[in-house]
């Protein structure tokens, strides 16, 4: 795009979808986003998808979520979606962002004895597809990530250098770079559930001031004992939601995270208020502690 569309309509309210939205809608054109799921972000937890329609929609993003396109034409120059019963939406522009699927047909990947399928080129744990073959990147159909891909890249260099490592997923972070930012790391949802609000932090009054309005949060998800799960929203949330994916990945005892000094004033000081939040859900699964027969 050389200028910025009078008013751009954008089929999918996954990463990509959100981000460019959002992106148009600041330089000042026009954004209608439509999602087939109820949620924005419908890979991750409802919430964090809630929240960020929240934000798009101050910005002045129209949402049409759980409404499905079943038509693209155009018309007099402009692009014309057809929602069925949700009428039809008109555009300048059209944004498809609804996911990219591997180009494997007819390049003779079966002459090499690889099978691709719809996902892509199958790989084993440690990443081979093949004999002396090895695949990493989207193509695996394996988180479809850049850093995936890196560190897919190194477990292979160990491989093929005679340090046998296998590829772990285990707390795979994903940043959504709209602002502010959506971070998720690990499981969507998990059997305990603790959230700190942003604005509830007990920062400078300059940060007070700057978030006080802000609908970020940070939601932490354990089994009991180890965190299995986070997802947050807010500023730079990518940078700070990695203490909950190290947590994750080193299976962290969540009374070892309650002990963690946060530095004050930073966004990691939500640690504490979400591990408190946290711990009080599962307590109250627990055996109440009769006081009075101690
Ligand atoms: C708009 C957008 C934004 C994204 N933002 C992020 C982000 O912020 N963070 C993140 O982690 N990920 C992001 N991603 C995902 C990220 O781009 C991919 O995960 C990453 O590029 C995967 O790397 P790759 O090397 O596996 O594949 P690619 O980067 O897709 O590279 C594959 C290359 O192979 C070439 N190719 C394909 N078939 C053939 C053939 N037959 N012969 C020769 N060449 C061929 C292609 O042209 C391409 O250049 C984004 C993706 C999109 C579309």
């Amino acid at each position: 795009m050389t200028a910025v569309p009078r008013r751009m309509l954008v089929l999918g309210g996954g990463p990509v979808g959100v981000e460019m939205a959002q992106a148009v809608r600041r330089f000042g054109g026009e954004v209608a986003l439509i999602e087939g799921a109820p949620n924005l972000l419908p890979r991750e937890s409802g919430p964090l998808g809630e929240a960020l329609a929240e934000v798009l929609r101050r910005d002045g993003i129209e949402l049409f979520l759980g409404v499905r396109a079943a038509a693209a034409r155009r018309e007099n120059g402009e692009y014309v979606l057809d929602l069925g019963a949700s009428g039809e939406l008109r555009g300048d522009r059209l944004l498809v962002a609804t996911g990219r699927r591997p180009r494997v047909d007819n390049i003779g990947l079966e002459t090499v004895g690889v099978n691709a399928d719809g996902r892509g080129v199958p790989v084993d744990s440690r990443l081979r597809a093949s004999e002396r073959l090895w695949a990493v990147g989207d193509i695996t159909g394996i988180w479809p990530l850049t850093h995936v891909g890196k560190y897919q890249g190194e477990v292979v260099a160990s491989n093929i250098l005679g340090e046998p490592r296998e590829a772990d997923y285990d707390a795979v972070p994903r940043v959504v770079f709209t602002d502010p930012q959506a971070a998720a790391a690990g499981a969507t949802d998990g059997r305990f559930s603790g959230t700190a609000r942003l604005s509830e932090l007990a920062k400078t009054e300059t940060y007070t001031r700057a978030y006080a309005e802000s609908n970020g949060f940070l939601t932490l998800l354990a089994d009991g004992k180890r965190l299995t799960g986070a997802y947050a929203l807010g500023p730079e949330a990518g940078e700070w939601l990695q203490q909950a994916t190290l947590a994750i990945r080193a299976r962290v005892p969540i009374e070892v995270l309650r002990d963690t000094i946060q530095p004050f004033p930073t966004f990691s000081e939500i640690y504490v208020e979400a591990l408190k939040s946290l711990r009080g859900q599962i307590a109250a699964t627990q055996q109440p502690v009769d006081v009075a027969a101690r």
